[in-house]
C-alpha cells in the first residue's frame, strides 16, 4: 500500500520496509533510524505503547489513547508520535454518516478498541464498549469516558474491534453480543478485521440493509494519514486502496 502510494506521489526513490523487531530492541532501533535516513515508521502490535514512550513529542490522540501507530522523524532527529487509527476510523465512515449524537457500540477493548472509543467520543457519539473480558471494557470506559456494557444494545454504529472474524472457526454471532437479524437500514457496521471480501459480520449486516465498512478501508485511511505526516503531501488514497485490494498482497 505505501509502496504504491510513494510511486504514485513522486517519491519513487523512497522505500517502505518491513522491520520486524523484538520488544527489547524497539527503543534503541527507533532512536537510530533517523540518522539512517528514515523519515518515519508505522508501528503495530506489540510496540504501540513503546512507540509512544520513545517519542520526544506526541499528538493529543496518541497521548490520550496511550499508544502510537505512527512515528515521524523531524529533521533534527526528534521523534513525534501520533495515532492515525483514530482519525482513520472516522474518515472511513460512509459519506454523510455523522457520529455526533449517535449511539455507537464498540466491541473489543484492545488497541483498536481504545482508538475507536476515543475517536467516536471525540466525534460526539454516545459510546458503549463491550469486551469478552469485562474488566478490560470497564477500565477502558472509565479511563476514556465511555459506558461499559455486558450485552449488545441497539446502536446506530457498531465497530468490531475484536479479532473475531480473522479466522473461519469462530462464529461472530456466538462470540460477540450480536444477532444476525437485528441490523437496521440506516445503521452502519464497521469490521476492523482485514479481509479480502466481507466477513460474516459484514455479510449479515449488508443483507439487512446496513451500511458496511471493512477493515481494509480503515487500513487505507489510517495509512493515508501516516503517509501525509511523513511526506507533507495528500495521500493517493485510490492507489492505496487498489494495492490493498489486490488479493496477492494479503
Ligand atoms: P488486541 O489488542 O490483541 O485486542 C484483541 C481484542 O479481541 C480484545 O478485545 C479481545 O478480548 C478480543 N478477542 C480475541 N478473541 C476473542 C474471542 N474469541 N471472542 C471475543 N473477543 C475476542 O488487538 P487489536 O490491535 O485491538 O486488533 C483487533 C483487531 O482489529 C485485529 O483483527 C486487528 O487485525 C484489527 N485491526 C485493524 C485495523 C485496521 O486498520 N483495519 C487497525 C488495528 C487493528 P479480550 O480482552 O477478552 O482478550
Amino acid at each position: 500500500m505505501h509502496t504504491a502510494a510513494l510511486a504514485a506521489s513522486g517519491f519513487g526513490a523512497w522505500q517502505y520496509l518491513h522491520l520486524p523487531l523484538p520488544p527489547e530492541l524497539f527503543a534503541e532501533t527507533m532512536r537510530a533510524l533517523p540518522a539512517a535516513g528514515f523519515r518515519g515508521v508505522n508501528v503495530t502490535i506489540p510496540h504501540k505503547q513503546a512507540a509512544l514512550a520513545v517519542a520526544d513529542a506526541a499528538s493529543v490522540a496518541a497521548r490520550e489513547i496511550g499508544a502510537a501507530n505512527t512515528l515521524t522523524f523531524e529533521d533534527d532527529g526528534a521523534i513525534v508520535a501520533d495515532n492515525t487509527d483514530a482519525p482513520g476510523l472516522i474518515e472511513a465512515l460512509p459519506a454523510g454518516f455523522d457520529p455526533a449524537g449517535r449511539a455507537a457500540l464498540v466491541l473489543g477493548a484492545g488497541g483498536a478498541g481504545r482508538a475507536a472509543v476515543w475517536a467516536l467520543l471525540r466525534a460526539g457519539a454516545d459510546v458503549a464498549v463491550w469486551n469478552r473480558t469485562t474488566a478490560r471494557a470497564q477500565a477502558l470506559a472509565d479511563e476514556l469516558g465511555a459506558r461499559a456494557v455486558l450485552e449488545g444494545e441497539p446502536s446506530d454504529l457498531i465497530v468490531n474491534c475484536t479479532s473475531v472474524g480473522l479466522g473461519p472457526n469462530i462464529d461472530p454471532f456466538k462470540a460477540l453480543p450480536l444477532k444476525a437479524d437485528t441490523f437496521e437500514v440506516g445503521s452502519c457496521v464497521i469490521d476492523m478485521v482485514y479481509s479480502q471480501g466481507h466477513t460474516r459480520l459484514l455479510e449479515a449486516a449488508e443483507r439487512r440493509g446496513a451500511s458496511v465498512v471493512d477493515g481494509l478501508e480503515v487500513l487505507v485511511a489510517q495509512g493515508a494519514a501516516s503517509f501525509e505526516r511523513w511526506t507533507g503531501q495528500t495521500a493517493p488514497r485510490q492507489a492505496m486502496r487498489e494495492a490493498v485490494r489486490t488479493p496477492s498482497i494479503t
